[in-house]
């Protein structure tokens, strides 16, 4: 069965055709400036040329009917009817506490999403425009929704209650529900696998270093605590986002800059992380770290910062699950840069982890980077969030 894969932005939208028996991808492809000028669709079958056409998009819907356009499309099309394609499945960023797992699309399941949308008012709203364009354009094709925050559900509440009233969590539902769920999942799962163990007997901690950065601690097969909050903005250093702050350091800023609590909000998500410290030189860690070797005094003190603050995650995940047996790599920068590997593990010689030099250095693959006699194994994990969302729907489908 073919898996159709939307990921839908405010005004973009990420889509794969994956074969979910052979897990083998079969086109990709990328919807941008949707709503806005000059709109444009990316898409590549798989083994074959990308194309980029130009094309007027007024909402997701016109968005989606290029994409089903292309897919079936005489000349570069992969199927040849929309009857080829089994089943959708939906990115859903926040599922609050209404989501545990992956669920098929109803018109309840609808409504709880909805119901979400105040703690992903960016997010939400553009997942749910791209279910009610596939329902308009796929009305009997079925439909899955798969959540970033439904893996780290079984956090116990000692791990998602913050210090703060009571009360707020009661009305509010204001607690940790983190996020990369699908990602932390798939490698927590391929680490198993890598390792030829069981699942349910390890002590994992993932690190998904990307441009978004999260931490989380998987123990006995389940999520008991991740480093994204409420919202994205707690944890790591990211590409521009903070990450852990004093929250007094809110207004202690807008009185000093005459500035809004909203203008400072979004300086914390759009321009800070490692694009801040760096004085505004780049949220790319390639560029820093080319910098970093060059001894440049702004990426030194951001790279320091970066991998200091993942070390310190570890340390506290260790000591919440009592050990550790695997750590685990993924996403943009986790997954290619052996350096900044390096640079965290050099934390970690009370783990007894002595990385192999050579490994380190390899790409693409899952791999242990750890020589044999390493006391705790680290490995590298290409995530594909896209597969995950791909089996979760097939599994919920078949
Ligand atoms: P993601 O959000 O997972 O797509 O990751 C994006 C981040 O990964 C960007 O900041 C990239 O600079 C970083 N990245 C990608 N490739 C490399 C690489 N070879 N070395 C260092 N960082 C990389």
């Amino acid at each position: 069965m073919n898996i159709l894969v939307i990921n839908c932005g405010s005004s973009s939208l990420k889509f794969q055709l994956i074969d979910a028996q052979t897990e083998k991808l079969i086109a990709k492809g990328l919807c941008e400036r949707i709503g806005i000028d000059g709109s444009r669709i990316s898409y590549t079958p798989a083994g074959g040329e990308k194309t980029e056409t130009a094309a007027p998009m007024k909402d997701h819907t016109d968005a989606i009917r290029l994409v089903l356009d292309a897919l079936t499309n005489e000349k570069t099309g992969v199927v040849k009817s929309l009857d080829e394609i089994g089943a959708v499945g939906h990115r859903i960023v926040h599922g609050g506490e209404n989501f545990a797992a992956s669920t098929i699309i109803t018109d309840e399941v609808i409504r709880a999403i909805e119901e979400c949308n105040d703690l992903a008012p960016l997010h939400n709203p553009a997942n749910l425009i791209g279910i009610a364009a596939c329902k308009e354009l796929m009305p009997e094709t079925p439909m899955a929704a798969v959540f970033d925050t439904a893996f780290h559900q079984t956090m116990p509440e000692e791990a998602y209650l913050y210090g703060i009233p009571y009360e707020y969590y009661d009305k509010y539902k204001v607690r940790r529900y983190g996020f990369h769920g699908t990602s932390h999942s798939y490698v927590s799962h391929q680490a198993a696998k890598l390792l030829g163990r069981n699942y349910e007997d390890l002590k994992i901690i993932v690190c998904h270093l990307g441009n978004g950065a999260s931490v989380s601690a998987v123990k006995n097969g389940k999520c008991v605590d991740t480093s994204m909050g409420l919202t994205p903005l707690e944890g790591l250093i990211m590409g521009t986002r903070s990450g852990d702050l004093d929250p007094a350091i809110i207004e202690y800023l807008c009185n000093k800059e005459g500035k809004s609590v909203g203008e400072i909000l979004s300086e914390l998500n759009k321009k800070s992380g490692v694009l801040g410290l760096s004085g505004g030189f780049s949220s790319d860690f390639r560029d820093l770290e080319d910098e970093f070797h060059k001894d440049s005094d702004f990426a030194v003190r951001t790279m320091n910062a970066f991998a200091y603050r993942v070390a310190k995650y570890i340390g506290a995940y260790t000591a919440a699950m009592n050990g550790v047996d695997a750590i685990c790599f993924t996403a943009g920068l986790g997954e290619n840069s052996g350096f900044i590997r390096d640079k965290i593990c050099a934390y970690l010689g009370y783990l007894g982890i002595v990385l192999d030099p050579e490994a380190n250095g390899k790409r693409g693959e899952d791999i242990d980077i750890t020589t044999p006699d390493s006391r705790t194994r680290v490995l590298v994990i290409p995530t594909n969030e896209e597969l995950a969302i791909a089996r979760e729907t097939y599994a919920l489908v078949n």
